[in-house]
């Protein structure tokens, strides 16, 4: 009876994370769509401590270490959750998400061992020798998860240390060489592993115990798995970053369904599928926007071989707008084009940006959005600010749409954007970004940028747009500059 209203309570889950993922797809029912899933995970977890029974009956006993670890883990989480800015979110999904992939190896090292110390004992007729089986099938999720939840982990640690700005890229001559050693390494190893398991056990008389090679064996897979994952996301530069971000967000999912497999959780597998299926997705969205294949962002780096610190010195002189001047050109024109980018996010100015476009509509003005795939520092980043300052959907143009709407656009305004509207990306074959589909602001009739200063975006690389006849620069922290500007329209 206790199953059956375990297992209706994983169905309720899984239901839960289907809709809760749908509901995600649209800015208006994101929050409840969010809320909704962890309504269904919280069921569950609470459900699986006090109903699960394994083969033999038992209940789970260790109520003290569970509880203790989610009150602190709930502690810690919800205190950082509140804390983050919302400009340091990406940092922390790119470390949650390693959080997930680490649990997903610990999960592979505590089964192993279980596993290991008290194998099925059988003895060989007619010799009467004694061997051991292990179960194979066990034995090859246990390895799947170990590697690709220490590559997650690995990799979104190093991710998160790149968005927060800690660790720099880093490539050096053989770097994809000594990747390869570590991938062919983990892979040998593991399957050295699966193959002769049986033969690494030793009998101490009464039980079968793994030897040190075994476990040599077992933990040098995991090791390297983590160095590999370290190494691989070391050199993937700025435009590439939003992919591998999603590639290791699907990695974790795979990884969590491991687990699922492993303790035939059908919730623990539906949900690692999910999140293995949906980043996976995401990881082909991200290549086809920008032009790549998985291979190239994994094995090639994007673009040319100068490095972002060695930018091109510019590039003859720029101008500047004033404010009125600069009100006065948008107020009077018939489309604006307003471009978004992680200045918008780090100014926090989503709202005053929906005030000046509310203002400008109501004096006529034709106002959209064009939003970059990779603007901002995550997926969909530019889309999420939006919708919080209720910014209608059907203002927000992709890519391609806002680059057949520039040229009978009057005036683009770029907020905080740089590197996804770097001319470079197209024109100059040694640029870091060369190849990246950009924003071809210039091809409208006026261009007025959004900064502080002129200092380089994400990439580190110097924009030759803001030098060039059409370019204004307006200085300035964005939502300062939107809240003048706004003052400004409304006295003309
Ligand atoms: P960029 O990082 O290229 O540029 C942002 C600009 O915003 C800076 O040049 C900065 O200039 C300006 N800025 C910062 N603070 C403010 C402020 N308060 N007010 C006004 N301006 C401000 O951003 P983009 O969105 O154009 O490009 C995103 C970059 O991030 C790409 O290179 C992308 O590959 C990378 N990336 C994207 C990820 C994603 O998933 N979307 C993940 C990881 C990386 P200044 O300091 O002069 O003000």
């Amino acid at each position: 009876m206790e199953l059956n209203i375990l297992t209706f309570i994983y169905l309720i889950g899984a239901i839960t994370f289907i809709l809760g993922l749908k509901m995600l797809a649209h800015p208006d029912r994101a929050r409840k769509g969010n809320l909704l899933a962890a309504f269904g995970m919280t069921l569950a977890v609470i459900g699986t401590i006090f109903l699960y029974k394994d083969e033999h009956g038992n209940r789970l006993h260790n109520y003290g270490w569970i509880f203790g670890g989610i009150v602190i883990g709930g502690i810690i989480g919800t205190l950082a959750a509140k804390k983050v800015k919302m400009t340091a979110m990406p940092e922390m999904v790119s470390m949650f998400n390693g959080m997930g992939g680490a649990c997903a190896a610990l999960i592979s090292i505590v089964e192993f061992n279980r596993m290991t110390s008290h194998p099925e004992i059988t003895s060989l007729p007619p010799s009467g020798f004694l061997s051991v089986s292990v179960p194979h099938g066990e034995l090859l999720i246990i390895l799947l998860g170990l590697i690709i939840g220490s590559v997650s982990f690995a990799g979104s640690m190093i991710a998160w240390g790149k968005l927060d700005g800690n660790i720099k890229d880093f490539a050096f001559k053989g770097q994809h060489a000594l990747n390869l050693v570590f991938l062919v390494g983990v892979f040998a190893l593991a399957v050295y592993l699966f193959v002769n398991v049986n033969d690494l056990f030793r009998f101490d008389g009464i039980n079968a115990v793994l030897t040190g090679k075994g476990h040599l064996i077992f933990y040098s897979v995991f090791v390297l798995a983590l160095l590999y994952g370290v190494f691989f996301v070391m050199p993937i530069g700025g435009a590439d970053m939003p992919v591998v971000i999603s590639l290791l967000n699907s990695f974790t999912g795979v990884a969590a369904a491991c687990g699922g497999f492993l303790y035939d959780n059908k919730l623990m597998l539906t949900g690692g599928i999910l999140v293995g299926a949906a980043g996976t997705l995401l990881t082909i969205l991200m290549c086809k926007a920008m032009n790549r294949s998985l291979a190239n962002v994994l094995i090639g780096s994007f673009g040319g071989t100068r490095a972002a610190g060695e930018a091109k010195k510019q590039q003859g002189t720029y101008k500047e707008i004033t404010l009125s001047d600069a009100s006065v050109l948008m107020a009077y024109a018939n489309r604006v084009m307003i471009v978004p980018g992680y200045g918008l996010a780090v100014a926090q100015a989503q709202h005053a940006c929906h005030d000046l476009e509310k203002l400008l509509v109501e004096r006529g003005v034709d106002v959209k959005y064009a939003i970059h795939p990779v603007a901002g520092r995550m997926p969909g980043h530019m889309n999420v600010l939006l919708a919080e300052a209720d910014v209608s959907y059907e203002k927000l143009l992709e890519m391609d749409q806002a680059n057949e709407e520039f040229p009978t656009t009057d005036v683009v305004l770029i907020l905080g954007a740089n590197d996804v509207v770097n001319p470079a990306a197209k024109t100059d074959p040694s640029s870091p970004i060369y190849g990246m589909p950009i924003l071809e602001v210039e091809l409208a009739k006026n261009v007025i940028v959004n900064k502080r200063s002129m200092k380089p975006g994400y990439a580190g690389i110097e924009n030759s747009l803001f030098f060039q006849k059409k370019t204004s620069m307006l200085f300035g922290d964005a939502k300062k500059v939107l809240q003048d500007l706004i003052a400004e329209i409304k006295s003309l």
